[in-house]
């Protein structure tokens, strides 16, 4: 049975095209029921969505998805909150420094592959906006040295490219510290990014588990129906939350609105937000 829900989205906040007021408007159109607001390391746009949601009648959840470290793949966890969490920016400062910090080495190794383009131009293109490789692959189009948005991350930006700078990240523990100090529900993020064999991430489970991970996003475009029904029976395994969003950045390439995901998993979704975790797992 389907559900209108999106647990996974992103605004102008983090790397979205998208006002968080103009998201919630958007999924208000769309006839969802619950949106989770989880813009990248930051939880800048939940006060907005909030209001916005209100006024809509729509059901928000505060969210985030961290970036952490992690080797072969990508490693993201989504963290969502009963509330908006207060004192989680702040922690989260020298995660956006880090981001200002690599640029000038982006622009150093595209300035030595012979393209002109400078700090200044890319700040100006991120008007404010969390910084991010996005921007340089905006400017890099502008400018005419690549053909598309996804051929500047295919040829320089990527991971193993020739301008791919690493950021400064938390590790995978220190996310899930991070999203549980401030009382919320940790969630694997799409899972296949990982690149890990069916045994590896069995394993990688297994520790983040252990460490208190509530959930593993399961209904994810990208993930093929064979990915999906392993991360069921991990869930299953590790007593896990099922989620599933959109990762909805821009309007015309995203569709808000996860398919999958029926009330019964909404509803442990909503318990697990609102049931403060046992004792035990405090120690
Ligand atoms: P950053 O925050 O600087 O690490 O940039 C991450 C963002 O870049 C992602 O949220 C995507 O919007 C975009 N991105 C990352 N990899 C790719 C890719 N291979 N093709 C297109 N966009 C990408
Ligand atoms: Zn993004
Ligand atoms: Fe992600
Ligand atoms: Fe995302």
């Amino acid at each position: 049975m389907h559900i209108c829900a999106d647990l996974h989205c992103h605004s102008t906040a983090s790397d979205g095209e998208l006002t968080p007021a103009a998201l919630v408007s958007l999924a208000a159109e769309a006839g969802l029921h619950t949106l989770a607001l989880t813009d990248h390391d930051t939880v800048a746009g939940i006060d907005e969505a909030v209001q916005a949601a209100g006024r809509v009648g729509l059901h928000l959840i505060p969210g985030i998805e961290l970036s952490a470290r992690f080797e072969p793949g990508t490693l993201h966890i989504l963290g969502y909150f009963s509330a908006p969490p207060r004192d989680l920016e702040p922690a989260l400062a020298h995660i956006q420094e880090g981001r200002t910090q690599r640029l000038p080495r982006i622009i150093q190794c595209l300035q030595d592959l012979g393209f002109e383009l400078t700090e200044e131009e890319v700040l100006r293109e991120a008007d404010g906006a969390q910084l991010g490789r996005p921007h340089v692959a905006r400017v890099l189009l502008a400018k005419g040295y690549v053909r598309s948005f996804d051929e500047a991350f295919s040829l320089y930006l990527a991971k193993g490219r020739p301008a791919f700078v690493e950021k400064d990240r938390l590790n995978a523990f220190e996310a899930l510290d991070l999203i549980h100090e401030h009382g919320g529900l940790s969630v694997l993020a799409h899972p296949f990014t990982l690149d890990l064999e069916p045994e590896a991430l069995n394993d990688f489970v297994a520790d983040l588990s252990d460490h208190g991970l509530g959930g593993i996003e399961t209904y994810y475009s990208e993930h093929t129906r064979a990915q999906r029904k392993r991360y069921k029976a991990l869930a299953r395994h590790h007593d896990l939350v099922l989620t599933g969003g959109s990762d909805f950045h821009t309007p015309g390439r995203h569709r808000l609105g996860a398919s999958g995901l029926d009330p019964a998993l909404l509803a442990r979704l909503h318990t697990a937000l609102t049931t403060p975790p046992p004792l035990a797992a405090e120690a």
